[in-house]
């Protein structure tokens, strides 16, 4: 049966292609986005499709639906120097806008999904790290405004999960990567796939041997809408994203190749402050309760997303915050 379903974040790039999934499954989608970070361009497709409605709105201020099944809680910005941009606004958006989302939730008696994220676990010193592990993070450093506003959403969730008997779903989503990233977001693959088109240098940010796990933004949809049909006794959390790990100077090598010029690397600046030096999903849990796997590698993915950033007119892109 077809549901009605509010995306919070919507125009993002993961909220965007969460809306472009359930909307061709046809249900019928509510995106509400500030347009901070997400842009109308990734949704325009949608426009005009009964089953879709875009609504410019900021979840810090409260908000008011009837007759939602489903809420995917998604708006926060996400990359490092968006959050850190206004950590407060981050802060409140975070926590503000989950309370917003649940108390929704609680009225009309909707699933609501959290998406969390592996910054929940700081610097991690347990490797790979499972949900079990409660993390290694500065409370007053330069990410905290992230972090600890989507450790306060957690807490909220489970509050509201156990005062209200709320149903949740807490996704724990490690770098996610794909068509629709922001260019000019500053995040790792975008920067060096810009950067790589262009013919800039290649800025890595200390030596190169920090590591991440990069999961294609399809895998990670596909999981998504696996967490909001488990069944109400599965509240999460759990991680979401790719195991296979590189070092940042292994993915800069693989998007010099794949994209082609003449792209020096360069060691461009320090690692920024409390910079994770590895970080690496267990799977375990996802694998176990939602049958889900990531399943596209590293370099379809990176094809995918090269093909894309070719195709765009950067100049429709307005750099969010100057961080980039
Ligand atoms: P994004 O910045 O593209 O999307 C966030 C969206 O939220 C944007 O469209 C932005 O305009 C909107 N937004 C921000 N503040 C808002 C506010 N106050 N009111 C209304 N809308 C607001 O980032 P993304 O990568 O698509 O991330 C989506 C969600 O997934 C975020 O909550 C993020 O924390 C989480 N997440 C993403 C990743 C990743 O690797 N992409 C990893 C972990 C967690
Ligand atoms: N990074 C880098 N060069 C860049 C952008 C990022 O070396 O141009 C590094 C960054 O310091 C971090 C990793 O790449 O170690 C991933 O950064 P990103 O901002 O994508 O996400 P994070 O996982 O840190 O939230």
């Amino acid at each position: 049966m077809s549901k009605r379903i509010l995306v919070t974040g919507g125009a993002g790039f993961l909220g965007s292609h969460l809306c472009d999934r359930l909307v061709a499954a046809g249900d019928s989608v509510i995106c509400i986005d500030n347009l901070f970070t997400g842009v109308k361009l990734n949704v325009q497709h949608l426009e005009g499709n009964p089953n879709f409605e875009f609504i410019r709105h900021d979840v810090t201020e409260g908000f008011k639906f009837e007759d939602v099944d489903e809420i995917y809680n998604l708006a926060c910005p996400a990359a490092p120097g968006h959050y850190q941009f206004n950590p407060i606004k981050t802060m409140k958006t975070s926590v503000l806008g989950t309370m917003h989302a649940l108390g929704l939730a609680k009225r009309v008696k909707a699933k609501i999904l959290q998406a969390s994220t592996s910054e929940v676990y700081g610097d991690p010193d347990v490797h790979p790290q499972p949900e079990s592990y409660r993390g290694n993070v500065n409370p007053i450093g330069p990410r905290s405004c992230y972090d600890e506003g989507k450790r306060a959403a957690e807490s909220l969730m489970f509050d509201y999960h156990r005062l209200h008997n709320t149903s949740i779903k807490v996704v724990r989503i490690f770098n996610t990567y794909g068509p629709r990233m922001h260019p000019f977001d500053g995040r790792v693959v975008s920067n060096f796939i810009r950067q790589a088109i262009a013919g800039e240098p290649i800025t890595i940010y200390g030596d190169g041997t920090q590591s991440r796990s990069f999961c294609y933004v399809d895998d990670l949809i596909e999981g998504l809408i696996r967490a909001m049909a488990t069944p109400p006794e599965f509240t999460g959390p759990v991680n979401m994203g790719n195991p296979n790990e590189f070092t940042i100077l292994e993915l800069a090598q693989s998007v010099v190749r794949m994209v082609g010029g003449d792209s020096k690397i360069e060691l461009a600046r320090a690692l920024p402050q409390d910079d994770p030096k590895q970080r690496c999903p267990d799977l375990t849990l996802a694998k176990r309760e939602l049958k889900w796997e990531p399943t596209i590698e590293l370099e379809v993915g990176l094809r995918k997303t090269i093909d894309w950033f070719k195709s765009v007119d950067m100049t429709q892109y307005r750099a969010p915050t100057p961080n980039y």
